[in-house]
């Protein structure tokens, strides 16, 4: 087919246009089908009493099989890459209910899905959230799309676990609204309503009916984003960054990257050809070992778990042996244990470095234990001969600061580098240091404008570290 310019215009508006009409009201069908049998109708804004007092929420399926394997990875991903995506939210756990468990519980069947309360309300509550993975029975529709409908479901349900009610209920809907004609869009102003109204009503929200693309295509809006991020606080991801440093003068940043898309970053070191380091992940701390050439990360490579908490504060390895510190019955606990690169062996020595979780940096070469403890509100160096084994007396140890204010620690015999928050602002120092006296500081400068800095390391020519973000 030729057209000319004008004609192809006209056909492309007209064709446009139909394509847009029919568009809509497949839509708009199918939304009604699809959302407004959630059974009840909960309103889109917020209900701040419903706002959940734990950032971490645990999820658990009341009925799973392993005929929807993939099914509930789709539910899992589509609430871990939405709400938690861009928010402190973290949805936990995502094991099966026993008769105990707290949280949003998820029960699979056929029906319209729908949450039988808002937010927090359903906490504990058996067969809160209902989802479908079949479509046999309710919006036959979703058949020829599973994966999509699935997705797109469980973004706006878990919408409402977080106590966000339907956008179309606020009491400032517009009249003359994109979709009014259409019933579904104004008839779903039922129940009670939310009582915390943010932004400008919002016909893009993933909770609205009245959006002309259904549940949003699953990307929140601006508004959605804006509300969910004032109620849960923003996300804070760790960033890699690694710069040359002399030891006097920074370079630029040679390579940045997320290294962890939860504030769970725990313990950083590289040897120049291999990154090892600790996030935790759903309350796990895990272990993850990756090719990294100072520009970009390879394929993990062997990835365990250290411990089912939270509990994780030093990590050293030097390609043989891993000495790392946990906090283990509110004690720091120090765990040595043979480390190939690929499978951890067992714990070949283990001892209480203090009563109390006080612990901040742990360097160690082999010979000469190095950690830095926060005594009295004071962060404290203590110098300790170390075998593997047992630790030997404290050679020397000495207050680098008179605040629990410490981030980084490193130490390579002769020089120590250390990051301390100063004013507010993470600030770098370079001392000698023999091991018995620390010098004077012969370079400080100010690596961020704020207490960002989490992991700290440098060989002498190359710098690297991990900061939160944003
Ligand atoms: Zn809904």
């Amino acid at each position: 087919m030729v057209l000319s310019k004008s004609k192809f215009r006209v056909w492309l508006r007209k064709s446009k246009f139909v394509g847009l009409l029919f568009l809509v009201m497949y839509l708009c069908l199918f939304s009604q089908v699809a959302l407004s049998q959630e059974g009840r109708s909960f309103e889109l804004y917020a209900k701040r009493s419903t706002i959940w007092q734990s950032n971490n929420i645990p999820v658990c399926w009341e009925n799973p099989s392993n005929n929807f394997t993939n099914e509930m990875r789709w539910v899992q991903e589509a609430a871990a890459n939405s709400w938690q995506g861009v928010s402190a939210v973290n949805f936990t756990a995502w094991g099966t209910c026993n008769s105990g468990s707290g949280g949003i519980r998820i029960q699979i069947v056929d029906v319209g899905p729908h949450v039988v309360a808002l937010g927090s309300d359903l906490n504990g509550i058996r067969n809160g959230m209902v989802l479908n993975f079949t479509f046999r029975n309710w919006s036959q529709n979703c058949q020829s799309g599973r994966e999509r409908c699935i997705r797109l479901i469980a973004i706006h349900e878990f919408g409402h676990a977080l106590g966000f009610a339907h956008e179309q209920n606020r009491p400032d809907t517009p009249v003359n609204q994109p979709g009014s004609t259409q019933q579904w869009c104004t008839q779903e102003r039922q129940g009670s309503d939310g009582d915390l109204i943010i932004g400008a009503w919002d016909l893009n929200s993933v909770m609205n009916y009245c959006n002309p693309r259904w549940t949003g295509d699953g990307i929140l809006s601006q508004t959605d984003i804006q509300g969910l991020q004032q109620l849960y606080g923003e996300r804070q991801q760790n960033r890699l960054y690694i710069r040359p440093f002399n030891g006097q003068t920074f370079g630029s940043v040679i390579s940045t990257q997320v290294v962890s898309n939860s504030n769970g970053f725990r313990g950083w070191s590289w040897n120049g050809t291999t990154a090892s380091y600790v996030a935790v992940e759903n309350g796990q701390s895990r272990l993850y070992i990756r090719p990294f050439d100072g520009r970009n990360f390879g394929s993990v490579t062997s990835s365990q778990a250290l411990s089912s908490s939270d509990s994780f504060r030093g990590w050293s390895w030097n390609g043989t042996t891993a000495s790392y510190v946990a906090i283990n019955n509110g004690q720091s606990t120090l765990y040595i244990r043979p480390f190939d690169g690929r499978t951890l062996g067992s714990v070949t020595s283990s001892q209480v470095l203090s009563s109390s979780d006080n612990f901040r940096g742990w360097s160690w070469n082999g010979t000469t234990a190095s950690y830095v403890a926060i005594n009295n509100g004071q962060s404290t160096l203590y110098i300790r001969p170390f075998d593997g084994r047992t630790l030997g007396s404290v050679t020397s140890s000495q207050v680098l600061s008179s605040s629990d204010n410490f981030r980084g620690w490193s130490w390579n015999g002769t020089t120590a580098s250390y990051v301390a928050i100063n004013n507010g602002q993470s600030t770098l120092y370079i001392r000698p240091f023999d091991g018995r006296t620390l010098g004077s500081v012969t370079s400080t400068q100010v690596v961020s404008s704020s207490d960002r800095l989490g992991d700290w390391s440098w060989d002498g020519a190359t710098a690297s570290y991990v900061a939160k973000y944003p």
